[in-house]
């Protein structure tokens, strides 16, 4: 809406984009900031960079989020309500899309972290409904999933088909926390896993998902007669870089590399594209991949989803960033 009003109820993919700060090693290379945030919803490329492209220059979306912004805000304005509505039994993803290096963990650690917050104060403030928090965490590398909260298990786990449940990861360990502390010690575990398989595999989390699954469940422990249950996944998943997903690159020197077009993040991409299109998008491609077989029931239907696209300001990225801000735009 103009202005930047509030956004109907049935939207239910909310796109942000947020712009970090330029690091030390672009600062050193004299990199250019080529991205500005010009208000809450728009940035456009610098005019150096319009010059000599017939791209557009101007992209708009829910909210954008400048390199000075704090991830906090990046959660209240992007995440917050879309994260929440698990807490009613709606199904929630929470996704960080982006070049490696723009950001996306250090975006989705963040935003895990205030919504883990958010929850347990409304759990403390409902006291009339009993809350249950199960965690379960994996990794999508080469289409393998790998548990994360299972140490021992180096083996990929299979895809089920469940008739009730739809598809269900064989084996992945499931914990229920304890409390608000025991749950970030869960996540701190998953994301310990995933150190450890980037450090043997020289770079996984550029070619890898991660997912994180909260389980929240809830009853009325008032009035037994009408016991009102809900039960709804919460996901918050770093993708693999976006680099991965298109062989249209700038430079040649990651083809060289041989790097593959990632199954995943390809199929998710078309997924996301046909879902926001609404309801005349036809056949939705979910069971191409493990990463949307995974979420298919936390994508579509009734379910709320939030992207926060990463970008990076430097002038060097300023390809992939124009691919990321594309994505975005389809996405919304
Ligand atoms: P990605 O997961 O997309 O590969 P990271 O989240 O690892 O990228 O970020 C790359 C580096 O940039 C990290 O050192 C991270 O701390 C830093 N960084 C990312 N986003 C921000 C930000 N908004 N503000 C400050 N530093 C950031
Ligand atoms: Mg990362």
């Amino acid at each position: 809406t103009p202005g930047g009003g509030s956004r109907s109820r049935e939207e239910k993919i909310v796109v942000t984009v947020r712009l970090r700060p330029l690091n030390k090693k672009e600062q050193l290379a004299k990199d250019q900031v080529v991205w500005e945030c010009v208000d809450d919803h728009t940035i456009v490329s610098k005019p150096q960079v319009q010059e000599r492209s017939h791209h557009p220059s101007s992209f708009t979306f829910d909210k954008v989020f400048g390199p000075e912004s704090f991830t906090e805000h990046v959660y209240e304005d992007g995440v917050k309500n879309v994260a929440l509505s698990a807490l009613m039994g709606i199904n929630a993803t929470i996704f960080a899309y982006g070049q490696t290096s723009s950001g996306k963990t250090y975006t989705m650690r963040g935003v895990t972290e205030k919504a883990v917050n958010d929850i347990y104060n409304h759990i403390i403030q409902t006291p009339e409904r009993d809350f249950t928090i199960k965690i379960s965490g994996l990794e999508i590398y080469n289409e393998n999933v790998r548990d994360l909260l299972n140490s021992d298990s180096s083996r990929a786990l299979k895809l089920l088909d469940d008739p009730e449940k739809g598809t269900v990861v064989e084996k992945l360990v499931e914990e229920t926390a304890n409390n608000d502390q025991h749950l970030r010690h869960l996540i701190s575990i998953c994301e310990a896993q995933r150190q450890v398989g980037e450090t043997a595999l020289n770079d996984t989390s550029s070619r890898s998902h991660q997912i994180i699954r909260l389980t929240i469940q809830s009853t009325n422990r008032e009035n037994s007669e009408c016991v009102r249950s809900y039960m709804a996944s919460l996901n918050f998943v770093d993708l693999a870089g976006s680099e991965r997903a298109s062989q249209s690159q700038a430079d040649g020197t990651r083809l060289r590399e041989g790097c593959h077009i990632n199954l995943s993040l390809m199929t998710l991409t078309t997924v996301i594209r046909k879902l926001s299109v609404g309801k005349k998008c036809g056949h939705i491609p979910y069971r191409d991949s493990k990463l949307t077989r995974i979420l298919q029931h936390s994508l579509g239907g009734n379910a709320r989803t939030a992207i926060i696209c990463t970008l990076s300001p430097a002038s060097a990225h300023v390809e992939q960033s124009r691919n990321t801000l594309y994505f975005a735009n389809r996405a919304k």
